[in-house]
C-alpha cells in the first residue's frame, strides 16, 4: 500500500477486535469505536465489588480457531491467555438423573452406559459421521458468500449431502440414539445458537461433536480476557480503540460509505467501514430507512431471530459444590422450548445454565466466595413482555429453582451483590435487536449466501463482522467472519494475507 488505508470499525466486540487485529497487522490504519467504556461487547467483564463475571460467552469451543487468529498476527495465544481445558466439560441435570459429559471417549462411553439403557452403542457412529460432516462443511463455512458465484462452489456442492436439509438436529440424532434424553445430550447445543433442537438445521448436529473432538476451554480471569488480549495486540500493532464513543450514523454518499458520524457530532472519514454492532440494530439505527432495499426496518422486523436470555450474576459469600458448567433441563423440556420459540411466553418449569467458574479459577471471587452466572433462555422481545413488571418475579423464580434443582439451599442469605440483564436490557442497553442475544436465527434460509454478506451487499466500502453476518453466532464463527472480511479488504488493496507476513 503506498498510503495507509484507514479502516474504521464500529464496535469492539469479538468480531470487531479480531478484524482490527488482523488488519492492523497487515499495515492498515485501524480505528475502533465502541459506545461502552470497556472493550469486548457481549464478551466483556462485569465487575461487582470483588467479583468478576463474563457478560456472555463462557464456553470457548474450537480453541484452534482463536489460536489461528493470533498466529495470523505472528503471535502465540498462550503468550496472552491462560487456557484451562475442562474435562468433564459439563454436567447435564435432568429431573431423574445427572450426566457428566466428557471429551475423554472412554469416560464418556462409561457415563452413557451408566445412565442410559441403550448405552454407548450410537456414540462412536455419531462421532464418526459428524466428523465427516464437519470436515466437508467447515471449508464452506470459512468462505465468503458475497456473490452467487461464490455460492456455487465445488466444495459446497460436494458438501450438499451433509446438509441433511429435511432434518432438524433432533430428528437427525434419531439415526444414532433412541431415547429422547440421550438425544438431548447431543442436541441441547442448538441453544448455543439460540435455537430449538427441533427447528435447528441438521448440519448443526456437529456442534456437540466439536465439543467431544476439540474440548471446551475456560480462560483464567474469564473469556473476557480474550477481548482484552485482542485489544492489546491491536495497540501493539499501532491500532487505536476509542471507548465511550457512540457512532450515530454511517456517512453515505451514493451508496458508498465514506465514514461515520459520532453522537457528539464529530465525523471520522474512512476508506472502509466495518460494522461489528449487531447487524439488525445497526441497519435500523445507523442508516436512514430509504438507503436500503433488502434490509429496510420493515423487512428486518420480519426476519427470524434467536431467543433471548434472562441473566442473573450473583456474588455469593460461600463456595458451592457445583461443577464449572451445569445445564439443567426443564422437567417438560419440550413445552419450555415451545414457550420460548413458538408461543413466546414465560414458563414456570424452565431450563437454565449455571456457571460456577470459581471451582477452576480462583481469580473470579475472593477466597471462600463464589461468582455464579445464571442464564435462563427466554423468548426474544417479540413476546411483548414488559420486563420492568416481570423482572422481580422472574428473579424469585430463578432463585427458588436454583434451590430446588441444584440444592443451593438458602441462597438468598448468601447474596452479597447481584446484577440482572433482561431481554429488554439486551435491546435497550446492549443494542441487540429484539434482545435476540444470538442474533439472526440460523435457519437455513438465513445462512451462507442468504445471511447478510461479509462484504455488505447494499453499500460500498462497508463490511460486516460478528454474529449477525456469515458464518454466524458463537466465538469461533465470529472470528471467522472477521477473517473473511479482513481478507476481502486485503484483496481489494492487493495486500498479502497469509502467515508469511
Ligand atoms: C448470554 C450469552 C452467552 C453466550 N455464550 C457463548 C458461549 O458460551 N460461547 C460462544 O462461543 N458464544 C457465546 N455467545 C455468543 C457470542 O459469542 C457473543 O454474543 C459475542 O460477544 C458476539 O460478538 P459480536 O462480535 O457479534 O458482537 P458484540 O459482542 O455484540 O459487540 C458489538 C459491539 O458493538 C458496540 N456497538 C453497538 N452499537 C454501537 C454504536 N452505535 N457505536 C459504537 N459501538 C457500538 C457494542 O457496544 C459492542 O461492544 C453468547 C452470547 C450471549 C449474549
Amino acid at each position: 500500500m503506498t498510503e495507509k488505508k484507514h479502516i474504521v470499525i464500529i464496535g469492539a466486540g469479538p468480531g470487531g477486535l479480531c478484524a482490527g487485529m488482523l488488519l492492523s497487522r497487515r499495515g492498515f490504519n485501524v480505528t475502533i469505536l465502541d459506545k461502552n467504556s470497556e472493550v469486548g461487547g457481549r464478551n466483556r467483564p462485569i465487575r461487582l465489588g470483588e467479583f468478576v463475571f463474563d457478560t456472555g460467552p463462557t464456553f470457548l469451543l474450537m480453541k484452534h480457531v482463536l489460536d489461528e487468529m493470533f498466529e495470523l498476527c505472528g503471535r502465540n495465544s498462550a503468550d496472552y491467555l491462560d487456557f484451562i481445558k475442562l474435562d468433564p466439560m459439563y454436567r447435564l441435570v435432568f429431573s431423574d438423573r445427572a450426566v457428566q459429559v466428557f471429551s475423554d471417549r472412554d469416560k464418556m462411553r462409561e457415563e452413557l452406559k451408566q445412565n442410559f439403557p441403550e448405552g454407548s452403542a450410537g456414540y462412536d457412529s455419531y462421532l464418526q459421521r459428524e466428523s465427516v460432516r464437519f470436515k466437508t462443511l467447515y471449508p464452506c463455512i470459512k468462505r465468503d458468500y458475497s456473490s452467487l458465484k461464490a455460492f456455487f462452489s465445488l466444495d459446497l456442492l460436494k458438501a450438499l449431502p451433509n446438509l441433511a436439509l429435511n432434518h432438524s438436529v433432533f430428528s437427525n440424532l434419531g439415526k444414532y440414539f433412541r431415547e429422547e434424553k440421550m438425544r438431548l445430550v447431543f442436541s441441547f447445543q442448538s441453544k448455543y445458537l439460540g435455537m430449538s433442537p427441533w427447528d435447528c438445521p441438521a448440519l448443526f448436529t456437529m456442534l456437540s461433536y466439536l465439543e467431544h473432538e476439540y474440548g471446551i476451554y475456560h480462560v483464567r480471569g474469564g473469556l473476557n480476557k480474550i477481548a482484552a488480549a485482542m485489544a492489546k495486540v491491536i495497540s501493539e500493532q499501532g491500532g487505536v480503540i476509542h471507548t465511550d464513543t457512540t457512532v450515530k450514523s454511517l456517512i453515505i454518499e451514493n451508496k458508498v460509505v465514506k465514514g461515520v458520524r459520532l453522537q457528539d457530532g464529530r465525523e471520522i472519514a474512512a476508506d472502509e467501514v466495518i460494522v461489528n454492532a449487531d447487524f439488525a440494530h445497526a441497519m435500523t439505527n445507523l442508516v436512514k430507512a430509504n438507503e436500503l432495499k433488502q434490509y429496510t426496518p420493515e423487512k428486518l422486523k420480519k426476519l427470524d431471530y434467536s431467543c433471548s436470555t434472562f441473566m442473573l450474576y450473583l456474588g455469593l459469600n460461600s463456595r458451592y459444590d457445583l461443577p464449572h458448567h451445569s445445564i439443567v433441563f426443564a422437567e417438560d423440556y419440550h413445552t419450555n422450548i415451545s414457550n420460548i420459540f413458538h408461543n413466546k411466553t414465560l414458563s414456570t418449569d424452565f431450563s437454565f445454565y449455571v456457571q460456577n467458574a470459581c471451582v477452576s479459577d480462583e481469580t473470579l471471587a475472593p477466597a471462600g466466595k463464589s461468582a455464579l452466572y445464571v442464564l435462563v433462555p427466554m423468548p426474544n422481545n417479540d413476546s411483548g413482555l414488559d420486563w420492568e413488571t416481570v423482572c422481580a418475579n422472574m428473579r424469585e423464580q430463578v432463585l427458588n429453582t436454583l434451590e430446588q434443582r441444584l440444592g443451593l439451599s438458602a441462597i438468598r442469605q448468601h447474596i452479597e451483590c447481584e446484577k440482572i440483564i433482561t431481554p429488554q436490557d439486551w435491546e435497550t442497553q446492549e443494542h441487540v435487536f429484539k434482545g435476540a442475544t444470538f442474533n439472526l436465527s440460523h435457519k437455513f434460509s438465513q445462512l451462507l449466501y442468504w445471511r447478510p454478506h461479509n462484504r455488505f451487499q447494499e453499500l460500498e466500502q462497508c463490511y460486516l463482522v460478528g454474529g449477525g453476518t456469515h458464518p454466524g453466532s458463537g466465538l469461533p464463527t465470529i472470528y471467522e467472519s472477521a477473517h473473511i472480511s479482513a481478507k476481502l479488504i486485503c484483496q481489494k488493496y492487493g495486500v498479502k494475507f497469509g502467515l508469511e507476513l
